[in-house]
């Protein structure tokens, strides 16, 4: 089987859709916050609009852009936040997504300024191992987006101190999955350390076995990944060929209404 790297514009564009409507139906949102992009090509990108619910996002207001941030195509113009995406495409080749949040568990950390790092759950340490945090900066300034791209290199998401949770991966599904994990594990983290006030850390040997076992799963998935969006291209392939002809056929059907009335 062909293993390509990138999605295409059409999958990019409708899994970019599909990951806004949840992202805001999972609350990690409100109102025009957020954002997600993919990368298509070495200098391409699908993102999301400047001011625009996620809940309501469709495939004609996303907007492609170059490693630079200029417009490609799309009518809007890209959030306002897209250097931090471009920051961590341009120093990771590696990375193909990008979603940035505002969920309120992870977000609440990040303005306590805490981090994720205590090793309280098995499932945490193999996904994640541990949260950064990301001073405050600018949420548009060069000095944040470089400060995140040298995450990237070593996690898979980061808290952004005093705004929210950014996260990366090989795919939007990737992507997203960390967003979800963070949230979770910051829940069950201020519960345990605020609440419950006890939380018991697994042993160190333990710890490491767990930490081995992530790195293992991180080489597998960077080429396990791609294979896994050509396999779920192939039916979509089909779908989309039945859409387009009947494009097709619509077109030709009001082409046809259009000549009969302007006869009349
Ligand atoms: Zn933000």
């Amino acid at each position: 089987m062909k293993v390509r790297k990138y999605m295409t514009d059409k999958e990019a564009k409708r899994y970019i859709c599909e990951t806004g409507h949840k992202m805001y139906r999972d609350k990690y949102v409100i109102a025009t916050a957020g954002n997600i992009s993919v990368r298509v090509g070495e200098n391409a990108f699908w993102v999301t609009p400047t001011q625009t619910n996620k809940g309501t996002l469709t495939e004609d207001m996303l907007v492609k852009i170059d490693q630079e941030g200029n417009v490609i195509s799309g009518r809007d113009l890209p959030s306002s936040e897209v250097g931090m995406h471009l920051s961590v495409y341009k120093e990771n080749p590696e990375i193909n997504a990008v979603c940035h949040a505002h969920p309120v568990y992870a977000t609440s950390l990040s303005i306590a300024g805490l981090s994720i790092e205590k090793p309280i759950l098995a499932e945490m340490i193999m996904q994640l191992n541990a949260v950064p945090l990301v001073p405050y900066y600018a949420y548009d300034s060069e000095e944040l987006g470089k400060a995140i791209a040298n995450e990237a290199k070593v996690h898979n998401g980061a808290l952004l101190a005093n705004h929210g949770v950014i996260t990366w991966g090989y795919d939007i599904f990737e992507a997203y999955q960390k967003l979800e994990a963070i949230e979770h594990y910051a829940h069950i983290f201020i519960t345990t350390d605020s609440i419950i006030k006890k939380s018991n850390e697994i042993e160190a040997k333990e710890v490491d076995v767990l930490r081995k076992a992530k790195n293992a799963i991180d080489e597998k998935r960077k080429s396990f990944n791609f294979k896994e969006v050509v396999k779920r291209t192939k039916e979509q392939e089909v779908n989309e060929k039945v859409e387009e002809m009947e494009d097709v056929y619509r077109g030709f059907v009001n082409k046809f209404y259009a000549r009969g009335s302007a006869k009349k």
